[in-house]
């Protein structure tokens, strides 16, 4: 929150702290009013303290939605009270001398990991000590790489890789002395993963608003590796017609690979809570009418492809 805000500062816009703790940050144009928004979400998959085991251990609970099996090996940082630990997530039978094949029979889940602190403890009372408590959050390395290639992989680039691309949008309109006919308010959220998403954060002269987030990458997806990804619906309904075919038309004039996508109707499906979470409490059609949204993605591993298009 803190390098983003000061990111904008650089950028000459005016951060200021909603009292959710999102960031809200408006660049002018000709209209306060039939503004428009883009939203990005700031927060990112983590993990929890859920109890301190009597090995010294600890057992987990994720932050958002994710399953343990991409946390198996991940290196990560215990944030206690008196200062951060350093340790690795890993299966509760872990050692292939001692288990050997019953390694890879072991079931995925967060009952099935534990958080292993590069520290030494081996009872409950010492790990205690060291100030590790119920509740302490876990921050998994990202591990990102830049690639000559112009692509940037890392975990849960969803939705730093948005962040990214909004600045990137920011910087040239600020480079270009671009004027806009209206307002842009670029939001960037802070509970996207825990399903509240932008609906605290949207104003009444908000007319339209643009989420970037990940897209769903799987075979029974409309949705491209290379290139932009436009939400058309999800499963509380269409999005707004006339905003999805102008985002079509955009790509379109300016040769940006796209293409349209509907949502399979997975409840826990993250990429589109924003914008549910924002639909849901959206204000009545008879005091803004004119209110619209529509949801952009992309593929989180090739975010650089994407911003280069933009
Ligand atoms: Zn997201």
């Amino acid at each position: 929150m803190r390098y983003c805000a000061e990111e904008l500062e650089r950028l000459g816009l005016v951060p200021e702290l909603t009292r959710r703790g999102a960031i809200r940050a408006v660049r002018r144009g000709g209209r306060r009013r039939a503004a428009r928004a883009i939203v990005t979400h700031l927060d990112t998959l983590g993990a929890q303290v859920k109890l301190v085991k009597e090995s010294g251990r600890l057992e987990l609970v994720p932050v958002g939605h994710w399953s343990a099996r991409f946390a198996e090996g991940a290196r990560v940082t215990i944030f206690a009270d008196q200062g951060s630990f350093r340790g690795t997530i890993l299966p509760l039978k872990a050692s292939g001398h001692t288990f050997n094949e019953e390694v890879d029979r072991q079931p995925v889940g967060w009952d099935h990991v534990e958080l292993r602190v590069d520290a030494v403890t081996a009872s409950k009372a010492e790990t205690l000590a060291l100030g590790i408590d119920v509740g302490d959050y876990v921050a998994i390395d990202p591990q990102p790489e830049f690639l000559d290639n112009g692509f940037i992989n890392s975990r849960h680039l969803d939705d730093k890789a948005g962040v990214a691309i909004a600045l990137a949008a920011i910087e040239a309109l600020e480079r270009e002395q671009v004027a806009t006919p209206v307002d842009i308010h670029w939001l960037f959220t802070n509970a996207e993963e825990v399903g509240v998403g932008a609906a605290a954060i949207v104003t009444p002269e908000i007319a339209s608003m643009v989420t970037i987030d990940n897209g769903t990458t799987a075979s029974d997806q409309n949705s491209s590796e290379f290139g932009v990804t436009i939400a058309m619906a999800d499963q509380s309904g269409p999005f707004d017609y006339h905003l999805t075919k102008k985002l079509i038309g955009v790509c379109r004039e300016h040769e940006i690979p796209s293409s349209s996508d509907i949502t399979a109707p997975i409840p826990l499906l993250r990429s589109r809570q924003a914008t549910m979470s924002a639909r849901r409490s959206w204000p009545s059609a008879s005091t803004h009418r004119t209110a619209t949204s529509a949801s952009m993605s992309m593929r989180s591993r090739r975010s650089r492809v994407w911003s280069r298009n933009m």
